[in-house]
């Protein structure tokens, strides 16, 4: 149906151009005008109400209403709308966050340095790890390890970390110096019989034989997702952080922790870190932060990377790295009192409840089902994957677009869905989900999962 003239859904296909989206499709079918929420809610233009299963993009922790957040954002905005942390200069707002996030910190860790998003948290960390190693004297330590469809951001470095083919193709990427282990999905990737202790070892193995080809004295990270969100949210399997983390000690490999999804309580712990037993050097992290009320993301390093980036800017005179918005003083306030929110509604509680409900619900609803092949996750993150043949375990061909056929029945049920690469359904919803709100969300997404099926048959 073609849009009034100038509703707000013909100026969109007028002039915006959206992130993440087939343009030419776009131009034919228009947006979705989202244009308030509530809860886990969100209403389009026209009136229509959904349930929102991811918060977003995995990100409105706190749902879509809280007066709180809004309240610090006006309050800071009155008293001092804009400051930087440039040559020396700082503001409570920068300060009381970093000193928070060092206190909730799963290890001890040094220093905070701030960003906007996610994928310029991962670039400054790629910044970080080249300048120090120049800095401490070990110029040949400058390559990255990331994992196939591991997902950290779009800029030229974090989308080169990346393992999604989508954000390379066309954009010549990754860059040089770049590279990719497999990912830990026992599903698709344990041989036969495989068990998932064996298949840890195996990737541990070819990560360790990576290391060996190219140089230990050559490698400065992995970057890891401790459940992979984008990816397909995949959690690794036994024993695999474990073994990973000796093969990294062995060749002196930092490990940066990207908890851009997983922290603040997403996987039943503050990290997904904890959940996952892993002791990171690095730790980037975003959307929770400030339930993505504005954009913050924050990098923390611990003391041994700090040394290194303060060699190299007192040799200089300067660290050469800063965004204008780095810190600024109206996201800090509102993640300030996202923190004060979490800790004080003990929303871990809430979490360590309703995840097993939400992690038990999709497996007793969906399990089963014709269609699906595997329902995944920890805590409050999951996944459906949909597969064209359970036995083979093959997924759909993608010229079917099983995955936007399905978003948009959910769409037609009332829920909001986000389909990954290889039809996999994420659920990620609002960590204050109540045990209701998760029934309904899964009542309406199994009303559009049997209606793909009736369409398929
Ligand atoms: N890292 C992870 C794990 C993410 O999930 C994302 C975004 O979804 C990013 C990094 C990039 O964050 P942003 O989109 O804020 O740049």
């Amino acid at each position: 149906m073609t849009p009034p003239r100038n509703s707000t859904a013909a100026r969109d296909v007028a002039y915006a151009l959206h992130p993440y989206t087939d343009h030419k499709a776009h131009l034919e079918k228009g947006p979705v005008v989202i244009s308030r929420g509530k809860g886990v809610r969100v209403w389009d233009d026209q009136g229509k109400e959904y349930i929102e299963s991811v918060a977003g993009l995995w990100c409105a922790a706190l749902g879509f209403d809280n007066e709180r957040l809004v309240q610090a954002a006006a309050n800071q905005m009155r008293r001092l709308p804009f400051y930087h942390g440039f040559t020396s200069k700082s503001h409570e707002p920068m300060v009381d966050l970093s000193e928070m996030l060092i206190e909730r910190a799963p290890v001890p860790m040094s220093k905070v340095f701030f960003a906007n998003s996610g994928s310029e948290a991962n670039d400054s960390v790629i910044k970080m790890l080249w300048y120090m190693h120049n800095a401490i004297g070990k110029p040949q330590k400058k390559k990255i390890i990331g994992r196939l469809k591991g997902y950290h951001g779009i800029t030229l470095a974090a989308a080169s970390v990346t393992g999604l083919p989508n954000n390379h193709k066309l954009f010549d990427l990754p860059l040089p110096g770049f590279f990719h282990v497999s990912a830990p999905h026992h599903y698709h990737g344990a041989k036969s019989g495989e068990s998932e202790e064996d298949f840890a070892t195996r990737l541990a193995q070819e990560l360790e034989d990576l290391i060996l080809r190219e140089g230990p004295e050559t490698v400065a990270a992995f970057f890891a997702e401790p459940v992979m969100g984008a990816g397909g949210v995949i959690v690794p399997p036994a024993t695999y952080y474990e073994k990973v983390q000796a093969v990294l000690k062995r060749h002196d490999v930092l490990f940066v922790a990207d908890e851009v999804i997983c922290g603040f309580w997403r996987t039943g712990n503050y990290w997904g870190s904890q959940t996952m037993g892993i002791e990171p050097d690095i730790i980037t992290c975003a959307k929770a932060l400030s339930s993505s009320y504005l954009p913050i993301s924050a990098v923390m390093v611990n003391e041994r990377v700090f040394q290194g980036i303060a060699e190299g800017s007192s040799s200089i005179g300067t660290w050469g790295h800063g965004f204008t918005y780095s810190g600024h003083p109206v996201p800090a306030a509102v993640a300030i009192e996202t923190l004060k929110i979490y800790d004080e509604t003990d929303i871990g509680a809430h979490v360590r409840r309703i995840g097993p409900h939400l992690q038990r619900s999709l497996r007793e609803r969906f399990a089963d089902h014709p269609l699906v092949g595997e329902v995944r996750g920890v805590g409050m993150v999951a996944a459906v994957e949909l597969v064209a043949d359970r036995k083979t375990r093959a997924n759909f061909e993608p010229g079917r677009k099983i995955g936007p056929r399905l978003m948009k029945l959910g769409e037609d049920n009332g829920v909001i869905l986000r389909g990954l690469p290889g039809d996999s359904i994420a659920f990620s919803p609002p960590l204050v989900i109540t045990e209701d709100e998760v029934d309904e969300m899964l009542d309406r997404f199994g009303r559009a999962l049997d209606e793909l099926a009736v369409q398929l048959r």
